[in-house]
């Protein structure tokens, strides 16, 4: 019945080779081309008769797999990168020839079984009680989205008349909590944090009082930033938590990137407060060493969260049997069973090998900022607290960091973009990836 021909078999080895390659050797840096340039060189790939299966390989492989940046090479500390496990790498193969359906416990349970493992992990670590729960989703994005939304839906029961809902957070969160609101159509409250960056619980307490004495919006939801994007800054979890408590608020803590550090002991007490959160998120697809994409979303009560998202259709009336289906706890019905290659890494590794490599970037980090306050012409913006290394270049302006940014990756040393701190143009290392060396960063920073 199924037809697996030799030369389907051929070309299987053939994925297969590139694969191994991709993976056991240094992955090339990479770069980007315009879309002229390459239709210049591959044309029009969609045809009526079909490249084949050799020849379309040969397509991405040879010209279009260049024209995008590795971003597990050791020396793209560029945003927040990417550094899959060999191990995740390989699992992901194997999800992608196993056609298995994400969305419900009848389809997927045993894959939904192991996901759900992975997440629990995540769940502990952060101390959240044994009823939690969640679901991988596509990223922070959707992660916060989906559970913003069911933040309001919560305060809709507790506050029927409200005529206008918002979200606080601080000015230094994730641009997807506008985007959030937006889709929402409820406003943001940005709150001003303290001269080190961080969301203190006494401003967002006064910064929310005030409105509801002034104006006739509620607040919905708080979200704490654990750490921010640009410089990894963790807000006060603790004493935010504790003011949306007090005022029965939602209090939903984004750690895309640096909730994974949950695992690493030596920052553990940063991030005290999470305990208390009703909600948050982490991306390993960031720092915990998994494919794209994959956003860790959890809630304290996901029976709420289930309340809110569950789709109802003639055709899904036979999956409300009571099992636990991912579709039921975020903006999605069919879903790929993307917390697998995780599971699959977290389970082959143990917990102590992520705990190690995750130490591991967390002293590149500290490395790296004692080079950059060792250097004549470099200064911090401020102190890591995770793996973020911030810092200026004296005497530079904005274009100086751009022209100095892109010979660095038309050299292909390193992918370092500029960003932007008060104002003031910044350069930064996003140091998530185990194979990152000192000697990584001596290279860049050499060339400052
Ligand atoms: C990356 C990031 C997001 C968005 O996550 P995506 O997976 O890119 O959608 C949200 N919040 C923070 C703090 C992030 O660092």
């Amino acid at each position: 019945m199924h037809e697996f021909t030799a030369e389907v078999e051929a070309l299987a080895h053939e994925v297969l080779a590139y694969s191994l390659d991709r993976l056991k050797n240094d992955p090339p840096l990479d770069g980007p081309r315009t879309s002229e340039d390459l239709f210049a060189e591959v044309g029009n790939t969609i045809t009526a008769r079909g490249l084949g299966g050799h020849q379309a390989l040969e397509v991405f492989t040879s010209v279009l797999a260049k024209a995008c940046i590795s971003s597990d090479h050791p020396r793209n500390l560029a945003f927040i990168p990417s550094a899959p496990s060999e191990y995740a790498n390989l699992f992901d193969l194997v999800v992608g020839a196993s056609a298995l359906y994400g969305g419900s416990w009848q389809e997927g349970a045993g894959a939904v079984f192991a996901e759900n493992q992975a997440l629990r992990w995540l769940s502990d670590l952060a101390g959240l009680p044994e009823s939690a729960g969640g679901v991988f989703v596509q990223g922070g994005t959707v992660g916060n989205l989906s559970a913003l939304v069911v933040a309001r839906a919560e305060a809709r029961k507790k506050h029927p008349d409200a005529t206008r809902w918002a979200i606080a957070c601080s000015q230094e969160s994730h641009s997807s909590i506008v985007v959030a609101a937006n889709i929402m159509d409820v406003d943001v409250l940005k709150i001003s944090t303290a001269t080190d960056g961080k969301l203190m619980g006494s401003a967002v307490a006064q910064a929310i009082d005030e409105l509801h004495a002034t104006t006739s919006k509620r607040v919905c939801a708080i979200v704490a930033t654990s750490g921010t994007t640009n410089l990894g800054i963790i807000d006060d979890l603790k004493g935010i938590g504790s003011a949306a408590h007090e005022r029965g608020i939602w209090f939903h803590v984004d750690g895309a990137y640096g909730l994974a550090a949950l695992c690493a002991p030596s920052v553990r007490s940063h991030f005290d407060g999470i305990e208390a959160a009703d909600s948050f998120i982490v991306d390993p697809h960031k720092w915990l060493f998994a494919p794209y994409d994959a956003c860790a979303l959890i809630y304290r009560e996901p029976e709420l969260a289930r309340a809110v998202h569950s789709q109802h259709a003639s055709y899904l009336d036979t999956l409300k049997d009571g099992a636990w289906s991912p579709s039921d706890y975020a903006i999605h019905l069919t879903r790929r069973t993307r917390g697998l290659p995780f599971w699959f890494s977290l389970a082959a590794h143990g917990t102590d090998a992520y705990t190690e490599a995750m130490e591991h970037t967390i002293t590149v980090a500290q490395a790296a900022a004692d080079l950059v306050r060792a250097h004549p012409n470099l200064e911090l913006v401020c102190e890591p607290e995770l793996s973020i290394v911030a810092f200026t270049r004296k005497g530079w302006g904005a274009k100086d960091y751009h022209n100095w940014s892109d010979q660095l990756l038309a050299d292909q040393v390193g992918f370092i973009p500029p960003s932007s701190h008060n104002g003031e143009t910044i350069l930064r290392f996003a140091i998530v990836n185990p194979w990152t060396k000192i000697s990584d960063i001596e290279m860049i920073v050499d060339r400052l």
